[in-house]
């Protein structure tokens, strides 16, 4: 099987996007890996501090990789915006795929000293695993919200840009164009989207020597957006939200149509095949098949 870096740089020279989507349980897995393997594309799983926390560092790493092994699929693992270097080196040893260390809410000069000692300790348990950077703060929480993150509301410039990869040694670079993490409650009916600045996307992509870039806080994203982004030179896409709110709508459907089932995993079904179908769609889209 391909390492992520691999199927990275492939899908740079092809201009599509891996997806990345969060879980934090074994329905979630199962709605993602669903509409993965049946469009036969690689897929990014991400698990958060919090989400790890639930799951187990090492039982996330372990259902990856017995899925990898069973299918022989293209699946990843994500360490999604870890916040100390306890945390990266404990992801590391458990076996992840990649790894984003998430300095973005502090000052610059500290971002990249930390980001780059986040860079050190990976190479130094494990040199095939994938380092990722953050800048610019675009708010830290999969939730539904009232107001844009003020912060988020300031671009990253092709000037810090360069600086904070060329300083850290990352791999990949997560930018702040115009992405925000959660939704407003106003893009919940689905006729208001985010707006993306694929201008400046290309313009940091070209300004750090065509490097690898993720976009965060997907949800709520234009589909125009997400095409143009990824012809830009976006190679992860995060979706975690929309599965989110997939997931609950899902739970309370079942809960209320079959008020005397019991059984967890009939319950949860319906909130799996949500996940999926939103999966499926993303999916699509990012790998230019829809
Ligand atoms: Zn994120």
């Amino acid at each position: 099987m391909k390492t992520l870096k691999e199927i990275l740089v492939d899908a740079d020279g092809r201009r599509v996007a891996v997806g990345h989507f969060n879980i934090s349980d074994l329905g979630a897995f199962k709605g993602i890996t669903s509409a993965a393997q049946e469009l036969k594309v690689p897929v990014l799983i991400g698990v958060s501090e919090g989400e790890r926390e639930f799951l187990g560092v090492r039982t996330a790493a372990a259902i990856v990789k017995s899925y990898q092994d069973q299918y022989d699929f293209p699946i990843y693992l994500n360490a999604d915006h870890t916040h100390s270097l306890d945390k990266v080196k404990e992801a590391a040893e458990a076996g992840f795929d990649e790894i984003l260390f998430d300095g973005s809410a502090l000052p610059m000069k500290e971002n990249i000293k930390q980001t780059k000692e986040a860079v050190e300790i990976v190479r130094s348990i494990n040199p095939a695993i994938v380092v990722e950077g953050e800048i610019g703060y675009i708010g830290s929480s999969s939730e539904i919200v009232n107001e844009r993150p003020e912060s988020s509301l300031r671009l990253s410039t092709p000037e810090e840009a360069v600086s904070f990869v060329k300083e850290t040694g990352i791999d990949v670079l997560a930018p702040a164009v115009g992405n925000m993490h959660g939704m407003l409650k106003t893009m919940l009916s689905g006729d208001v989207h985010k707006r993306l600045d694929i201008g400046l996307i290309g313009e940091i992509k070209k300004a750090c020597g065509g490097i690898l870039m993720t976009l965060h806080g997907g949800s709520g994203t234009a589909d125009e957006d997400f095409t143009a982004a990824v012809k830009a030179g976006i190679d992860i896409v995060h979706v975690s939200t929309e599965l989110r709110i997939a997931w609950r709508k899902g739970l309370e459907e079942a809960l209320h149509a079959k008020p005397d089932e019991v059984a967890p995993y009939k319950l949860v079904a319906t909130a799996t095949d949500n996940i999926y179908k939103v999966v499926l769609n993303r999916l699509k889209l990012f790998n230019g098949l829809s």
